[in-house]
């Protein structure tokens, strides 16, 4: 069996359901797979015309989850099916030349978070049933779980609609008041379910995302939760096992693609590029390479939140003189990507050495690595990054190109894709991820096309109908179509307070 541990090394040995329940290790670190599997190229050939669910079943099961084989048939078929509204969940499309989008925004709530976020909760909450029969059967009281989201927009809403309704578990989603659009906004307040809330907090991502690392750090209310409530706090960020492991599936998906749109052969390289926030979806490609899919290069696209350009050339990675600035991009408006920790153990397997960087990184706000991370940094990955404007003029030139519309955070990408054609002559097929569907960002999408000068109206629907009309084509995604007649559940907005965070929570689990 595969175990997974941690990156700060407590050399503890979790399973797969273990590392998910409990989202992040005691000691701080991630949880990480003590191997990984290797897949082969008549792996892949077995893979090639079956359908994604086929793959999905193949390609976990190589991580080995303890979870019986039908119950993981049961739960991918339950995560892909008709929430997309795509048969081929992440399709890949021509945009020109040697380029193709891999759309990832077929899901519920039109992001690419919804590719992980909806197999995560049932993979999470078939692990506590579990876990509370073995309680109940020594005389223990069952858990209840609290999942507690901090966004930025795309990752509340793909977790709400994956933990709705969950039993024995709450899910609380803490967004910044005034920085996620319009539509975004809707979609969470709007969330059906019996065991969902949701607040706005006065503040940024930051603000946000601090307040709900502090109550994760607060001892004493957790134990309290604990004695009291019999509840335990976990995360449905991309620090979770359970967000990376299905990422990789779509990687290798697209690859069959091109293998079947004749666009290579079995064994050829490509490139992939990924518009980057975390670094979770970029990650889940680095681990697909490692596996022994043949990837030449990882394109890491940043917005003017450069700090991963700056790391992945230099290999000195420095928050200590930056302040997070609004783009575009609003997913990608982060400046200490979590998943890094787990591309530099994988590159170095050593804990003690991740651990000291992390802590430098906390106390100090950077570190450096030695020159062989460095070398090996600059080898497998091209990063850029583009400004906000560029970012809005390349939807506008692409449209205009391809006819093909993107949304301002697969403009990063393809802007930067842009970038290393240039400077490269050795062209590869190459994937752009698509990470959301262009109609969530109605605002910025109307601004490119109509240019910077135009004053979108205040109604982002009337905003989308403009756009469509501008495009001549296509309809609104059902997952925002359908917001419009939804009745508004949730418009509280709360200070950063974490007295004030604890006793919402406690209302939210009492009642
Ligand atoms: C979350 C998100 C990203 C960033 O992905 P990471 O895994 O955090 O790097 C990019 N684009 C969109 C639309 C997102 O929602």
């Amino acid at each position: 069996m595969i175990y997974y541990k941690s990156t700060r090394g407590n050399g503890k040995r979790y399973a797969f359901s273990e590392a998910i329940l409990k989202g992040i290790a005691d000691d701080g670190g991630l949880f990480v797979p003590e191997i990984l599997p290797q897949i082969t190229l008549e792996n892949l050939k077995l893979l090639q015309n079956t359908s994604y669910q086929e793959k999905s079943i193949f390609l976990l099961n190589l991580f080995q989850p303890d979870y019986a084989n039908g119950i993981i048939r049961r739960i991918i078929h339950k995560a892909y099916s008709s929430n997309f509204d795509s048969a081929e969940i992440a399709p890949l499309v021509h945009l020109k030349n040697t380029l193709y989008v891999l759309e990832l925004w077929h899901g519920p709530t039109s992001a690419f978070k919804d590719l992980a976020l909806q197999i995560m909760p049932i993979f999470f909450s078939e692990a506590l049933h579990k876990d509370n029969k073995k309680r109940i059967s020594n005389d223990e009281k069952p858990l209840h779980y609290l999942i507690l989201v901090a966004t930025s927009g795309d990752t509340g809403k793909a977790a709400l609609e994956g933990y709705k309704n969950k039993k024995d578990i709450t899910i609380m989603v803490f967004y910044p008041h005034g920085h996620v659009s319009q539509l975004q906004e809707l979609q969470m307040n709007t969330q059906e379910g019996s065991n969902v809330a949701v607040y706005s907090v006065d503040g940024d991502f930051d603000t946000t995302q601090s307040l709900v690392k502090d109550i994760f750090n607060d001892r004493e209310f957790n134990n309290r939760l604990f004695s009291e409530y019999q509840t335990v706090v976990s995360s449905a960020n991309s620090i979770n096992w359970g967000r990376l492991a299905p990422q990789i599936i779509y990687y290798i998906s697209s690859y069959l693609d091109l293998v079947d749109k004749k666009v290579i052969k079995l064994g050829e390289k490509i490139d992939i590029a990924v518009p980057t926030g975390n670094f979770g979806n970029i990650l889940a490609a680095f681990y697909v390479k490692k596996m022994g899919l043949p990837i030449r290069k990882l394109i890491c696209a940043s917005n003017e939140n450069n700090v991963l350009t700056e790391f992945l050339r230099t290999g000195i990675y420095d928050v200590s003189n930056r302040t997070l600035i609004q783009t575009p991009s609003p997913s990608m408006d982060i400046l200490i990507s979590s998943n890094i920790e787990r591309l530099l153990f994988t590159i170095i397997n050593n804990s003690e050495q991740v651990s000291r960087w992390m802590h430098e990184l906390k106390a100090d706000g950077k570190f450096e690595v030695d020159n062989r991370v460095k070398a090996i940094l600059q080898q497998e990955f091209y990063a850029d990054w583009v400004s906000n404007i560029n970012c809005l003029q390349n939807i506008k030139k692409i449209f205009h190109e391809t006819n093909y519309l993107m949304d301002p955070h697969t403009s990063v990408a393809q802007a930067v894709v842009e970038k290393y054609l240039k400077q490269d002559g050795d062209t590869l097929p190459m994937v752009i991820c698509s990470t959301a569907h262009f109609a969530k960002f109605p605002n910025d999408v109307y601004k490119a096309l109509k240019g910077d000068s135009a004053a979108p109206p205040a109604d982002e629907f009337k905003t989308l109908e403009l756009i469509f009309e501008y495009i001549r084509g296509g309809s609104v995604p059902k997952s925002i179509s359908s917001l419009k007649n939804k009745r508004i559940r949730f418009n509280k907005k709360c200070n950063a307070d974490i007295d004030l965070a604890e006793n919402l929570i406690i209302e939210n689990i009492v009642s």
